[in-house]
C-alpha cells in the first residue's frame, strides 16, 4: 500500500514542528488504519485532507496536529489521555474539542421548516468552542469542508442532512469568520445536495443569463479599464463573475421568482492598489454611470462585523443596464476570500521566527464578536440564554441604520428602534418612549430598514417594559433589560427595606436613615459583614434580615428608651416567648390573643412567627411549621418606660375605641387619652396619649399597628 503523505507549505514551519507533524501523520495513520472511507478509500486521506485545508489557512503546527488526529478518538478505540501523552495538552485540548463538536443529529426538523436545523444543543456546543479556542471551529470547517467535498459517496438521507446542517450552521459560521470563499463552498454544494432539483433549475436559468451577459460584461470592463486609466487610477485586476448559486437562490425569493428582477447576477470586481485609489474609482465611475443612491455602501468606513471591507455600487451602465460593481484593495480582496484564515497566515508571515510567535490563535481587532462571544458566554454561563444571545448575533443578517448626527450602526436585520436605542447606550434604551424614523414617529417595535434614521424619544425616567424582551432583536438589549429587571427587583427590595426600617425608627424620633448617629451604619455593616447600605436595605426588604436585628445594630442601645421610667411589678409584660427565645413575632390579627390565653406560634414565610390563639380557626394545619409560645412573665419587676404618642387621624366613629384597643392586644398600659379637632380641618383629629412600653422595639411595633388603622394619617412620638 502507498504511503499517504501530506502536503502544505513547510517554509512556515521550523524543523522541530514538521517532524512533530510527521509524527502526529504516523500516529494517525497506525490508529485508521484498516479503517475505509464510504468511497472505499483508506480512512487516513481524510484527516490528511483536513490537516492540509487547515495547514493552508495559515494555522499553526498544533492545528495541524490536532487535524491530522481529530477523529482518532471518535473513530479509533486511542484514548485521548494517549494523544496528551503523546503530543503535550495543546494538541489534546484541540483533538477534545473538535470531538466534542460531534454535533447530534437530533429529531428531523420539519420538511418545510425555512431555516436552522441545528438543535439548541448543538449550536451551544459550537458556540462555546468558538468562544473557547477560535482553532477548533477552523478545523471543524475544514472537516466540514472536506466531508462536503466527498459527499457523493453517502446515501441521499444523509446526503440531505449534512448538506442542511452545512447550509444553516457552518456556512454562516464561515462568513461570520470572514471566510468567504469557505461559506460559498459549503452553500454550492450544500444547496446542490439539500435542495437538487431547484439547483439544477437554477443552474440552467443562470447559465442561460450569463452566457448572454458575457459580451455585456466584456464591455463594462472594458470601459471600467478605460475611464479609471483616464483618470490616472491604477488598477491590478477587473473580474467579472456570476453570484454563487445559492445566494441567486436566496435572492429569488425576495423577487417573486423572477430572475430579471436580481441586478447583480454578475457583479463586477475592481481591485485597485490602496483605499485612496478606491474611492476614487468609485468617484471616477459614478461620473460616468447614475448610482442608485441607496445602493451605494461603504464598508471601508464601515467594515462588516466579519472585517469584510470593500466600496459597492450599483449602476446604470452599458445601454442602461443595472450593474454592481466592487472596488477593494488586494488586502481586503484575500480577506474577504479568506478571511480569518487570511489574518492567520499573514499574521504568522510577519512573525519573524516561525513557529515561535502563537500567531495562529489570536483573533483581530476586526472580529471582536468572537470576543464578544466569549463575554456573553461568561455573562451568561453558557445557557440557554447564551444560545439565544448568540444565535441573535451570528445567524441574523445585518442592516446598517443612522443616528441624527450620521453615526452608523451595524445592527441585525430584524432589529426595532428599540435595540437601536440600547446600542447607543443603555440608558437611552431603558429611558425609551418612541422613535422618530426618517422623521416619522413610529412604535419601539416597529422593524427598521437599512440606511433608516433613527431618533429616539426618551422619558425622563427608565421605565423598561418586560413586553420588550418579545420583540427586540439584539443579545444586548436582551441582556440590558433582564440585567434592569434584576436589578430592579433588588431596588425594590432596597426601597421596602428602607421603607420598614424608617418606619420603625420613628419609635426613636428619626425620621430617615440619615439621622442615624454618625458610624452606626458603618459599624452596622461590620458587624453583618456587608458591604453597602443597600445590601443591608435589601436585606430587611427581602426578610432574610429582620427589622429589628438591623435596628439593633444601627441602634446599638436601641432597647433602652429615654423617657419617665415607671418601674412596676408585673406578671405578664405582654410579650410573647416564641420557642424558648424572644424571636420578633406578631400576633395574629384573626383571633388577637391576649395574656392568658393558651397560643400556638405559627412560623411564616418571611414574616417571622405569627402567635395564635390556640384553637384558632385560621391557624394553618401544617404542623411542621407550628412553634411552642408562652406568655412573658416578667421577672420581679419591669421597667416600663412612659412615652407620648400622637396621631392624625380621621374623625370616624370608633376611631378612639380602635387605638385603645390596639394598644390594648399589644398588652400596653395607655395614659390620658386626649383628642382634639385640629383647628384647620375639622375631619381629622389629633388623638395624644401616653403609653407604657419596655422597649422601643413594641413602641415600633405598636406605632404600625397604629398606622395600620382605617382613617389614620399620621403616628409620630412626641415625648
Ligand atoms: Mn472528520
Amino acid at each position: 500500500m502507498n504511503k499517504i503523505s501530506i502536503q502544505y507549505d513547510e517554509s512556515r514551519f521550523s524543523e522541530k514542528e514538521r517532524q512533530a507533524i510527521a509524527e502526529a501523520l504516523e500516529y494517525a495513520a497506525a490508529a485508521h488504519a484498516g479503517q475505509l472511507r464510504a468511497s472505499g478509500e483508506p480512512y487516513l486521506i481524510h484527516p490528511v485532507a483536513v490537516a492540509e485545508i487547515v495547514a493552508g489557512w495559515g494555522l499553526d503546527h498544533e492545528a495541524v496536529m490536532a487535524a491530522l488526529l481529530h477523529d482518532v478518538v471518535e473513530d479509533t478505540g486511542t484514548q485521548l489521555k494517549d494523544v496528551e501523552a503523546r503530543f503535550g495538552p495543546k494538541v489534546a485540548q484541540l483533538v477534545d474539542g473538535v470531538t466534542k463538536l460531534r454535533l447530534s443529529s437530533g429529531p428531523r426538523p420539519a420538511a418545510d421548516s425555512p431555516r436552522l436545523a441545528a438543535s439548541n444543543e448543538n449550536l451551544r456546543k459550537l458556540l462555546l468552542a468558538t468562544a473557547q479556542d477560535v482553532r477548533v471551529i477552523m478545523i471543524k470547517l475544514a472537516d466540514r469542508l472536506h466531508n462536503m467535498r466527498t459527499l457523493q459517496y453517502l446515501d441521499s438521507e444523509h446526503r440531505k442532512r449534512i448538506a442542511r446542517e452545512s447550509l444553516d450552521i457552518y456556512a454562516p459560521l464561515a462568513d461570520r469568520l470572514g471566510m468567504g470563499q469557505l461559506k460559498v463552498e459549503l452553500e454550492d454544494i450544500g444547496f446542490s445536495f439539500y435542495l437538487p432539483e431547484e439547483f439544477e433549475e437554477l443552474s440552467k436559468l443562470v447559465h442561460i443569463r450569463t452566457k448572454q451577459a458575457e459580451r455585456y460584461l466584456d464591455k463594462v470592463k472594458r470601459s471600467v479599464a478605460k475611464y479609471l486609466a483616464a483618470a490616472g487610477v491604477t488598477v491590478l485586476k477587473i473580474e467579472g463573475r456570476p453570484k454563487h448559486m445559492y445566494s441567486i437562490y436566496r435572492k429569488l425569493a425576495k423577487v417573486d421568482g423572477d430572475i430579471d428582477k436580481i441586478y447583480d447576477l454578475i457583479a463586477v470586481r475592481v481591485i485597485v492598489p490602496d483605499v485612496a485609489a478606491c474611492y476614487q474609482a468609485l468617484g471616477v465611475l459614478h461620473q460616468h454611470w447614475r448610482p442608485l443612491i441607496y445602493r451605494i455602501k461603504d464598508y471601508i468606513a464601515v467594515p462588516k462585523t466579519n472585517g469584510y471591507q470593500s466600496l459597492h455600487t450599483t449602476v446604470f451602465a452599458e445601454e442602461g443596464h443595472i450593474t454592481e460593481i466592487q472596488i477593494r484593495t488586494p488586502e481586503m480582496h484575500s480577506s474577504a476570500e479568506y478571511g480569518l484564515a487570511a489574518h492567520f497566515y499573514y499574521a504568522q508571515q510577519k512573525a519573524k521566527d516561525p513557529g515561535g510567535a502563537r500567531a495562529g490563535t489570536v483573533v483581530p481587532e476586526s472580529m471582536q464578536w468572537v470576543n464578544q462571544l466569549r463575554d456573553l458566554q461568561q455573562q451568561t454561563a453558557g445557557g440557554q440564554e447564551f444560545v439565544e444571545g448568540a444565535r441573535l448575533e451570528l445567524f441574523a443578517s445585518r442592516i446598517f441604520v443612522f443616528s441624527p448626527k450620521g453615526d452608523l450602526y451595524d445592527m441585525p436585520e430584524d432589529a426595532t428602534p428599540l435595540d437601536f436605542a440600547f446600542m447607543v447606550h443603555t440608558d437611552i434604551g431603558l429611558r425609551a418612549l418612541g422613535a422618530r424614523v426618517n422623521g416619522k414617529m413610529v412604535p419601539l417595535d416597529s422593524r427598521l430598514e437599512n440606511r433608516d434614521v433613527v431618533e429616539i424619544v426618551t422619558r425622563r425616567e427608565a421605565a423598561p417594559s418586560r413586553d420588550w424582551l418579545g420583540f427586540v432583536a439584539t443579545a444586548q438589549a436582551k441582556g440590558k433589560i433582564r440585567a434592569w429587571f434584576r436589578a430592579d427587583s433588588r431596588s425594590a427590595n432596597v426601597a421596602s427595606g428602607q421603607a420598614t426600617i424608617e418606619a420603625e425608627l420613628k419609635a426613636w424620633g428619626l425620621k430617615k436613615l440619615e439621622d442615624l448617629p454618625k458610624g452606626s451604619m458603618a459599624n452596622a455593616l461590620d458587624v453583618l459583614h456587608m458591604k453597602s447600605v443597600d445590601d443591608l436595605l435589601a436585606a430587611v426588604g427581602e426578610g432574610s434580615l429582620s427589622t429589628v436585628a438591623a435596628i439593633r445594630r444601627l441602634i446599638p442601645d436601641a432597647a433602652k428608651p429615654k423617657g419617665t421610667k415607671v418601674v412596676r411589678r408585673r406578671e405578664p409584660t405582654g410579650a410573647v416567648v416564641v420557642a424558648g427565645q424572644k424571636l420578633p413575632y406578631q400576633l395574629a390579627p384573626c383571633c388577637r390573643p391576649v395574656y392568658p390565653q393558651p397560643i400556638v406560634g405559627y412560623v411564616t414565610r418571611g414574616k417571622g412567627v405569627t402567635v395564635h390563639a390556640k384553637g384558632c380557626r385560621n391557624l394553618p394545619a401544617d404542623r411542621d411549621r407550628y412553634a411552642s409560645c408562652r406568655w412573658e412573665v416578667g421577672a420581679d419587676s419591669a421597667e416600663l418606660v412612659l412615652v407620648d404618642v400622637e396621631l392624625v387621624a380621621l374623625n370616624r366613629s370608633g376611631m378612639l375605641s380602635d387605638v385603645t384597643g390596639t394598644v390594648a392586644r399589644r398588652g400596653l398600659d395607655i395614659h390620658g387619652l386626649v383628642s382634639e379637632h385640629r383647628r384647620d380641618d375639622v375631619q381629622e383629629i389629633n388623638i395624644g396619649f401616653g403609653v407604657e412600653v419596655p422597649d422601643l422595639f413594641a413602641l415600633a411595633r405598636l406605632m404600625h399597628d397604629l398606622e395600620k388603622l382605617p382613617g389614620v394619617t399620621a403616628v409620630r412620638r412626641t415625648g
